[in-house]
């Protein structure tokens, strides 16, 4: 393959679970972003069923159109495990046996004391001329092939093994067919949404020639995505993402929570430590939800201090002293009851901060009056509180996150900003 020109890269994924609805091809996003980092672009993807017609058409296809392969999966021991044995016949070339490999996979399974499966000495059957990509933590081997055609590498599925043997052992190879340098930014905001953020940027889309955006959506959370490439160094694609970035958070300013990937816990986290200020949570429905994100970052212990659910009127009443009388004059999902139960969870455990949702997630239950994806948010501290009346759109699911992401949001503005950030969502 000429070294110089530029490349056409195809991954293929192999399994059939990734053409159901159930399994996501998630390994050819790791390979695409560290592909990326050395400057190479992929122009296909393919995800094809371990079926022999199947794998053999689409092997044979890569290998007119693409000069650089990546196929991942079916390198196990099982029987549907046939990447192998189909893309040295798509090269037209046959299977060798190694009996220095065998040993190795037996090694492995004495080592955990283990008999070895008589399946598993397929695996020792390579390409003729591929070079062996070990794998440190499975038993099926990777495969580098450089032929006139293609450099075609065969990956293992498994994505931790993918992943230590596509670092330790194909991304050395690949970085003399680097093609630049680039630098990637994100720009993560809560409390606006997609439509919203692009009127506030539209203007400036001409002065980002030299970089690739992207506005990414999801539940509660919109993502600014910025690739910056330079075919001459890291501190050039550096420089010319500078501007972009400081042009990007003038403007969307109070809306951004994170510039390095941090997700809304684990900035909220680090506000509290920062402020030396503890937190307690009371849940009706999002069940838990807010309490287990806020948990999910390690070090929690510092400041969160409790999390109630309390789904029902009883409990809400028996758990966090809510009012009776409050609670059946304005319903559980009203902005009394919110604040109602952001006091008590914060009274209960003695916390500085105590944050509530209670609302309809649907996709039963809701009333004229009171509509599904109705959520009243509270924030209480200890001579304040805050309520919001939120109206949010979606499913269970992401209404349960949406709910999660503004309860969060509020505690952050509150300790950045303690003044009212308008809401854009
Ligand atoms: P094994 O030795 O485990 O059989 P393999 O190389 O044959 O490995 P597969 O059998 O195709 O790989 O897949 C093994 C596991 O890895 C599966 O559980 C599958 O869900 C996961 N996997 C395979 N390909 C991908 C992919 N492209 N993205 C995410 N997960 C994957
Ligand atoms: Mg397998």
């Amino acid at each position: 393959m000429n070294d110089n020109k530029k490349k056409v890269i195809e991954i293929i994924a192999v399994g059939s679970e990734f053409l159901t609805p159930h399994y996501q091809d998630t390994n050819s996003l790791y390979l695409a972003s560290r592909l990326n980092e050395l400057g190479l672009k992929v122009s296909f993807k393919s995800i094809v069923g371990d079926d022999r017609l199947s794998l053999l058409s689409c092997f044979t296809h890569a290998l007119k159109r693409a000069d650089m392969i990546f196929v991942i999966g079916g390198l196990g021991p099982t029987a549907d495990d046939i990447t192998r044995e189909i893309y040295s016949e798509a090269l037209g070339t046959d299977l060798e046996f190694i009996p220095g490999l065998l040993k190795n996979i037996k090694n492995r399974f004495d080592r955990r004391g283990l008999d070895m499966a008589s399946s598993n000495k397929k695996q020792a059957f390579v390409i003729q001329g591929a070079q062996i990509l070990e794998n440190k933590i499975g038993t099926a081997p990777g495969l580098w092939i450089d032929d006139p055609r293609a450099i075609s590498v065969l990956l293992p599925g498994p994505p931790m093994e993918l992943k230590t043997m596509f670092d330790a052992e194909v991304f050395p190879k690949l970085e003399k067919y680097k093609t630049g340098f680039q630098v990637h930014k994100i720009l993560k905001m809560v409390g606006i949404t997609e439509s919203r953020t692009e009127s506030l940027i539209s203007d400036l889309y001409p002065e980002f020639e030299h970089v690739d955006l992207s506005l990414l959506a999801y539940p509660g959370q919109i993502e600014i995505h910025i690739t910056s490439h330079s075919v001459i160094s890291v501190d050039q694609a550096k420089s010319q993402i500078q501007p972009q970035m400081e042009s990007l958070t003038k403007r969307l300013d109070k809306y951004i929570f994170s510039q390095c990937g941090e997700e809304l816990e684990e900035v909220i986290g680090k506000l509290l430590i920062k402020n030396k200020k503890t937190l307690s949570v009371a849940e009706s429905c999002t069940g838990g939800f807010l309490g287990h994100r806020i948990t999910n970052v390690p070090g929690s212990s510092q400041y969160f201090l409790q999390g109630i659910q309390a789904y029902s009127n009883k409990a809400k009443i028996q758990l966090l002293g809510v009012d009776k009388n409050e609670l059946l004059e304005h319903g559980a999902v009203s902005d009394e009851v919110a604040r109602l139960m952001a006091e008590g969870t914060r009274n209960i455990s003695g916390a500085d901060f105590g944050l509530a949702v209670t609302g309809i997630a649907g996709p039963g239950g809701g009333t004229k009056e009171k509509p599904v994806g109705l959520v009243f948010t509270s924030l209480s501290w200890d001579n304040g509180f805050k309520v919001e009346k939120n109206q949010f759109l979606g499913d269970r699911s992401t209404v349960k996150t949406r709910s999660t992401q503004k309860a969060m949001d509020m505690l952050r503005r509150h300790l950045l900003f303690k003044e009212a950030v308008p809401d854009r969502s």
